[in-house]
């Protein structure tokens, strides 16, 4: 072997050396992996040598050297903001890449540039991989759910790294091929529009459980804590039970009474509502989620319109036993509902875009690692094993059982939320969602009349096939 062939050792690299980057490095060098680490940011290089010093890990200041130490045909993974920080690693990657050489971007990227990254990397003879990573910084650490997209022979490359470093569940990793091109990184923006939608739902019980049941924090704990051991379960939960048990350094109060109520976002929420007005597919309550985000953004028009329409906030009076219980049943109802139009909108754009996503697959995948993860999975699992095809989850007959059985709490809890003047739209629009589709009949009907009365867009009939119009200013 060469000097040059012996330095060239580490199996994969990685750019970026941030929270994600660094903690999903060693967590594969915790597998046996060697690996290799870069950073601009030579403090960066610095941490990642002195935390991975039990282990094969090399840390290095320069590309050249960074992408010299990797072992040929060579695998260069990238977490750094989405955007032109991906494109701008990938130039400062090109002079110093081989032939056959693959890059690996595990960023939050936009799913039609990795499209645009993947054509023009592989015209250079280079594969690309466009892979969704998700479980926070302790995710990465420990064992990330991840989604890789793009060459099959390029995963098969890194895959015994990507199995050892993710969550298992049952034994099984949380990671498996999506398909082509961008579908690692569609299904993790899918994921994450989700995850907006589930946690509006929560704040939205929160709210619900603070102002209309006068609940304290110690009380709210008690309350998440019991939904996280139901059929509640999930990661989300267990975090929202931990949060309320936290305190202030600095006033001794508890910690989420002095944390302003501004949620901002960066994009992928918002990119999955985009693309699913694109493909014409309703996922209202992640829209609604994104647009509860920009509002609180609002923050001092909100404290204006507060003074406007002062009308105090109303306390739930009777059964408070009862009314948490609704609303956990409300929720599991709602839940259901926020899979079913991310699960919706994975299956058209699977088709769309020529993906061939496996829906069983990706729910296996997310039952660990990810911040969706949730017991509730299992059931979504098991819906696509029965039913590969299967349009939307609300059509399966198990999860179908579950809302019959709590659609009555869902609109208990939009009734008395409405009542007490305390926003809960999430809620709202999902039972719409649910009402709207599960009616055979639709008002759409007026709808069409109206387009075709202003504009000769013309109408189907229900009792003839065709398309007709009618001279409405005819008298
Ligand atoms: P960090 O900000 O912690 O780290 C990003 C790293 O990228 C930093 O080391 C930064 O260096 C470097 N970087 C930024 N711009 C450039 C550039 N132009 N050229 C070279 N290096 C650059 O971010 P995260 O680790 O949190 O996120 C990385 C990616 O992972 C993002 O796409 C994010 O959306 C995604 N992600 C994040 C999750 C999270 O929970 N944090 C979860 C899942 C995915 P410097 O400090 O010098 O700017």
């Amino acid at each position: 072997m060469s000097g040059q062939e012996q330095k060239a050792r580490f199996e994969i690299g990685m750019v970026g050396l941030g929270v994600m980057g660094r903690n999903l490095l060693l967590n594969m060098a915790d597998h046996g992996f060697p690996v290799a680490g870069y950073d601009r940011d030579p403090e960066k290089v610095l941490s990642l040598k002195k935390e991975g010093q039990s282990h094969d890990v090399g840390g290095f200041g320069t590309v050249e050297e960074f992408v010299g130490s990797l072992k040929r045909p060579r695998a260069v993974m990238m977490l750094v903001p989405a955007g032109a920080a991906v494109d701008s690693v990938i130039e400062g990657l090109l002079p110093f890449l081989k032939q056959g050489d693959l890059i690996i971007d595990a960023g939050n990227s936009h799913f039609t540039d990795t499209n645009v990254r993947a054509k023009n990397l592989e015209a250079k003879g280079l594969l690309f991989l466009g892979v969704g990573v998700s479980g926070g910084e302790e995710g990465a650490r420990h064992g990330p759910s991840i989604m890789p997209g793009g060459h099959r022979d390029a995963y098969e490359r890194v895959r015994p790294i990507l199995e050892a470093a993710s969550a298992k569940v049952k034994g099984e990793p949380c990671v498996t091929y999506m398909g082509p091109g961008s579908a690692g990184h569609y299904v993790k923006m899918v994921h994450n529009g989700i995850e907006y939608a589930l946690m509006q739902l929560i704040s939205e019980t929160y709210d619900i459980m603070k102002r209309g049941l006068g609940l304290d924090e110690r009380e709210l704990h008690e309350v998440y804590r019991g939904w996280n051991q139901g059929e509640l379960g999930g990661y989300l939960m267990e975090i929202t039970g931990d949060i309320f048990t936290r305190k202030d350094d600095q006033t001794g109060k508890p910690l989420i009474d002095v944390i302003l109520g501004v949620a901002r976002q960066k994009g992928t929420g918002m990119w999955t509502s985009e693309s699913a007005m694109d493909l014409q597919v309703p996922t209202p309550t992640i829209d609604l989620a994104v647009a509860m985000r920009d509002l609180s953004v609002f923050a001092g028009e909100r404290k204006r319109a507060h003074s406007v329409y002062s009308r105090p906030i109303k306390t739930v009076e009777g059964d408070r036993t009862l009314l948490k219980e609704k609303l956990s049943r409300g929720l599991l109802a709602a839940t259901v509902i926020v899979y079913a139009q991310g699960m919706a909108l994975l299956a058209v754009a699977s088709k769309t875009y020529g993906y061939d996503l496996r829906l069983e697959d990706v729910s296996r995948i997310w039952r660990g690692g990810c911040i969706i993860r949730a017991a509730l999975l299992e059931d979504i699992m098991g819906a696509f094993q029965t039913d590969k095809e299967l349009p939307n989850l609300l059509l399966d007959p198990n999860l179908a059982k579950k809302i019959m059985g709590h659609q009555e709490d869902l609109r208990f809890v939009v009734e008395t939320a409405s009542r007490l003047g305390i926003p809960a739209s999430g809620f709202m629009v999902s039972l719409g969602y649910f009402d709207a589709y599960r009616s055979e009949w639709s008002p759409a009907n007026l709808i069409q009349a109206q387009r075709d009365y202003f504009g000769s867009h013309t109408y189907e009939r229900i009792d003839e096939k065709g398309t007709f119009h009618t001279q409405w200013l005819k008298s």
